[in-house]
């Protein structure tokens, strides 16, 4: 297998029915068969290449699917209406009732309610850590452990997950690491660094068009067709499926996303460099001084660069309030919540995205209430971004 993920999609030759560069679009929710063995072959799982009913499989989400599974380097994949279908379909399927999951304290806000407020109904616990204190991890394992649950770089403290090293706490506890993959696609693939499944919202940079929401889930072809199941297959009975519409458009976007993470990450770094030269507080990981550095850099496909996520510290949210209205008026972005879109948007973590986790969790993951995340858009000339972000620094008199 070439090593390069945006290689692996590119040799993968999906045409159209008629030769069409781009695959059709298959608009049907239902399949016509000549002959009835074929139909109750294919509701078995036997029949290969037959379609059946399109919440199970559509040959549009297929394709899509092929090229995340390429991009990911997994066996297989299968593509969700948003990235919460996905990552809520990939855990019930992996949890019972009475099963226990041990994860990152600092994920995305939905995920972290998903954990503590919801899995509880159905007697599913979950122990929150420090992903990167493996020992807390280690200690954390119960016999009923199913999954460990991390992001590779995690939302809003852009802390970085020793996947090498979680996976072999994973295994030797028999249970299943799932990683979340959204900040970081092309630059790092967790399945080659020993996770067993990973997810996606592809609302973020693998769309990077902020004009749908979509999710994927990538792993082992036993694990998608344990989700497909007719009869026991989360993905197959909640229903979560993608629009064949979307998936094709998201296909045709996700063909520039190695591209477009090389610019979001030089303008980030870009940005990292300047926010020190002023002495502003801020995180970036990659810069060295950042406690994830090394061992982002092991795990990472070099030439995509650190990503295009940025944090800065404005202490209070009143500052950091200040600060983003400035930058607003001032053509920086947009203040707005999501991220991977082509232009730069910022929000204050603690009061949107991250708005779930309780004050003091958030006091105690080390979440300041003033923290900017900035998702730093594929502007052209960053050194005028910067110009303007400076500008709002001195109104402000941070700087
Ligand atoms: C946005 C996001 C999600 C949720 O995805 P949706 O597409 O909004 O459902 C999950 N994980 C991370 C890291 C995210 O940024």
């Amino acid at each position: 297998m070439k090593k390069d993920p945006s290689s692996r999609i590119f040799d993968l030759k999906q045409f159209g029915e008629y030769g069409d560069v781009n695959p059709s679009v298959t608009d049907s929710a239902t399949y016509t068969f000549m002959q009835a063995k074929t139909m109750t072959d294919t509701f078995h799982g036997e029949a290969e290449g037959c379609f059946l009913y399109s919440r199970h499989w559509n040959p549009s989400n297929k394709y899509l699917a092929d090229a995340l599974a390429a991009m990911e380097g997994t066996e297989a994949g299968w593509v969700t209406a948003s990235g919460m279908g996905a990552i809520t379909t990939a855990l019930l399927q992996l949890c019972n009732s009475g099963d226990h999951i041990v994860s990152s304290m600092t994920t995305y806000g939905g995920t972290y309610a998903f954990m503590q407020n919801w899995l509880p109904r159905f007697n599913i616990e979950v122990t929150f850590v420090d992903i990167t204190n493996l020992e807390a991890v280690k200690a954390a394992i119960r016999p009923t452990t199913k999954v460990i649950y991390t992001e590779t770089m995690t939302n809003p403290l852009l802390q970085i997950s020793d996947l090498p090293e979680l996976s072999k706490i994973s295994k030797a506890a028999g249970a299943k690491l799932v990683v979340d993959n959204t900040f970081t696609p092309m630059m790092v693939a967790p399945f080659q660094q020993g996770a067993d499944v990973v997810v996606h919202s592809m609302t973020k940079f693998i769309n990077g068009k902020n004009d749908c929401v979509a999710g994927a889930i990538c792993a082992s072809n036993a694990f998608i067709n344990e989700l497909i199941d007719v009869n026991n297959g989360t993905a197959m009975l909640l229903g979560p499926v993608l629009d064949p519409y979307r998936s094709s458009s998201i296909l045709k976007n996700l063909h520039t996303l190695h591209i477009r993470m090389k610019q979001h990450s030089y303008n980030a770094m870009y940005l990292a460099k300047k926010f020190k030269e002023v002495g502003l507080k801020f995180n970036y990981p990659g810069l060295e001084e950042h406690r994830g550095y090394a061992t982002l850099t092991k795990m990472l496909n070099q030439q995509y660069g650190y990503g295009g996520m940025i944090s800065i510290d404005m202490e209070t949210a009143e500052q950091a309030n200040r600060l983003m209205e400035k930058m607003e008026l001032a053509d920086v972005g947009y203040l707005a919540v999501s991220l991977g879109y082509f232009k730069t948007l910022f929000s204050n973590s603690g009061k949107s995205t991250s708005s779930e986790v309780p004050a003091e969790v958030q006091k105690e993951m080390g979440l300041s209430e003033g923290l900017i995340r900035f998702s730093v858009g594929l502007d052209n000339d960053i050194e005028d971004t910067w110009q303007r972000i400076k500008t709002c620094l001195k109104e402000i008199e941070v700087i």
